[in-house]
């Protein structure tokens, strides 16, 4: 085997290879890999010269274009050993292959009191396809645990098999911890109990080999976009025989053999399922990608990988206050954290790091359950591809050990004098007997004045990490909520971070709007903080009728913070309108 040359495969990734300030980390891949290329030139290439729908007419764009998609097909077949290219069905993506199988298969065959067989490690795409069809079919769902370093409790798994499980439905590795499950003999041991098996792979192919015939998997199903290929496109594999019994999921054109407004014949494998115009470019660039994949080989991106996720959780271990969330003996790709001292809110990691070129992801992964059962409710996760560098694990540690460093020192003074003092006599307003809270006081003139004000300063700023940084700022001086206050009705709903707010009617007044709000997330502090200065004090009117999206746009936070469930904001807002439109009743 020749040495591996990280440096020769970066080089063939143009996002990579971009002069970029601060240079580009990319440690996302868990969510989307980059793509190298030739795949996007080898959908460049179809757009420019090879367009035509396919398998409809006999002239030569279109003969080309159901070639190459046909080709397609056929290299995803190698590459995980299906017995036939036309068992190989192109999705959009994992999501809409279980899909497919929960609603085709799930809903044909499931009937009350037959069990579905789940695991805690599931991504919310393996668990709310069954849901559904639990529901409509009376299945009922069955989770199989894990243990305390995020494996599979295997006995667990034994005792919930059954003669009433119809089918287990379960993740390759987890997208949140990485852990790697033994699939092979979790498919043996659900055949011997009679039930069949669907492999959620989107976090193993692009990682190591696959091959449905030895693993005897019934489904198997992943994405493009996290095998270096395009979005949009996807693969369900199934073995024939169950393919051939489930009634088509869509119905439409290019799935049929004959249709009258009597009756209609489904056509045959792939095209039953594949009803209406595919993503013909998509499928093309999965082929490519796979094909560009398979040349590099899985024993040598194996070997680096390794090297790599080995590394970060050695040199992520040694940061103080950092717990690596799950222990697994078998990891692919993914290592998790949480800092708890001190305490460091995952989103505010996040950004601290991308302030650095470190792209991460934070949040749940959409695995709820997972984080339910971890006690937490969000993780930061690095995620590694067969671009990495040993480097950038370093640059990684260095920088957590920066950001907690930073975090010790304590908040700095505040440096941004003109702010002005909108804060500064917040905790001066009298406190009211029956309510004995501090609010902020009105800030003068209209919320377009105080929206103008705030526009003026963000125009001072020359770029998103002074922006960052005045936000942060704002927040530490945001006078905090007492924590009698931070009660369960008062949580914002939606959040990926805690978030509490109050609102009330100013006393005295028939329509006039004041709050308080508080997270456990520095960077949401701020924008909570800009919130209040924009509506404390208006009339309920004025709050309602106030474009906060554009104004959020104007603000140039929109590439950095969407006003979005991630931080909150939007939930905050919404409920701020709500009570706002209750004082106009
Ligand atoms: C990303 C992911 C999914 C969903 O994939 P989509 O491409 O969003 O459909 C499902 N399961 C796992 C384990 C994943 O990592």
């Amino acid at each position: 085997m020749k040495a591996y040359d990280v440096a020769a495969i970066r080089a063939q990734f143009p996002i990579l290879t971009r002069p970029w300030e601060p240079p580009l980390i990319y440690l996302d891949n868990a969510a989307s890999t980059q793509q190298p290329a030739c795949v996007i030139e080898a959908v460049a290439d179809y757009h420019r010269g090879q367009h035509a729908n396919i398998h409809r007419a006999v002239h030569r764009l279109s003969q080309t274009a159901t070639l190459l998609y046909e080709q397609a097909r056929e290299r995803v077949a190698r590459f995980i050993n299906a017995q036939e290219p036309a068992e190989c069905i192109f999705t959009r993506g994992t999501t809409e292959s279980i899909n497919l199988v929960a609603a085709s298969w799930g809903r044909a065959n499931l009937k009350p009191g037959d069990e579905i067989l789940l695991s805690t490690l599931e991504h919310h795409s393996n668990i709310v396809p069954w849901q559904m069809v639990a529901e409509a079919t009376g299945a009922h769902i069955r989770v199989i645990s894990i243990d305390d370093s995020g494996e599979l409790d295997l006995d667990a798994f034994r005792r919930l098999l059954s003669k009433r499980t119809r089918i287990l439905a379960i993740t390759q590795v987890s997208n949140a911890l990485g852990t790697v499950n033994p699939v092979a003999e979790l498919i043996a041991e659900a055949h011997a109990a009679g039930a069949l098996v669907l492999i959620d792979g989107a976090q193993w192919v692009a990682h190591g080999p696959t091959d449905v015939q030895a693993l005897d998997a019934d489904f198997y199903v992943f994405s493009g976009h996290k095998l270096y290929g395009p979005t949009g496109i996807g693969v369900l594999y199934g073995k024939r025989r169950w393919l051939e019994s489930m009634s088509p999921y869509q119905g439409g054109g290019d799935m049929i053999e004959r249709v009258s407004f009597e009756q209609t014949l489904y056509a045959d494998l792939p095209n039953r399922f594949e009803a209406g115009t595919p993503h013909i470019a998509g499928a093309i660039g999965l082929g490519v990608a796979i094909d560009w994949l398979s040349g590099i080989g899985f024993a040598a991106i194996s070997a680096h990988e390794e090297g790599l996720v080995g590394a970060a959780v050695t040199r992520l271990a040694e940061v103080p206050g950092l717990v690596i969330q799950g222990r697994p003996r078998q990891r692919a790709g993914v290592v998790s954290w949480v800092m708890v001292d001190p305490p460091i809110a995952t989103l505010d990691i996040g950004a601290a790091l991308d302030l650095r070129g470190i792209c991460i992801r934070t949040g749940h992964h959409c695995c709820q359950p997972l984080m339910d059962r971890l006690g937490i409710s969000s993780t930061a996760r690095a995620s590694f591809a067969l671009y990495n560098q040993l480097a950038e694990v370093e640059a990684l540690a260095a920088a957590l050990q920066e950001i907690r460093e930073k975090a010790i020192r304590g908040p700095r003074q505040a440096e941004h004098r003109h702010l002005g003092g909108f804060f500064e006599d917040a905790g001066e307003t009298p406190a009211l007997p029956e309510t004995p809270i501090a609010f902020p006081p009105a800030s003068a003139g209209s919320v377009q004045a105080a929206a103008d004000g705030i526009i003026e300063e963000f125009d001072l700023l020359p770029d998103w990490p002074a922006r960052y940084q005045y936000l942060i700022d704002l927040g530490e001086r945001l006078p905090p909520m007492p924590e009698p206050l931070k009660t369960e009705a008062n949580t914002v709903r939606g959040c990926q971070s805690q978030v509490w707010l109050v609102a009330r009617l100013r006393p005295g007044t028939v329509d006039i709007v004041e709050f308080l709000a508080d997270s456990d997330v520095a960077l949401v502090r701020g924008l909570i903080a800009l919130l209040l200065r924009l509506y404390v004090g208006q009339r309920a009117q004025e709050i309602i009728g106030f474009d906060i999206r554009s104004f959020f746009n104007r603000l140039g936070l929109d590439q950095h913070l969407s006003l979005s469930r991630r931080n909150g904001l939007e939930a905050m807002v919404a409920r701020l309108h709500e009570f706002a439109r209750t004082l106009g009743r």
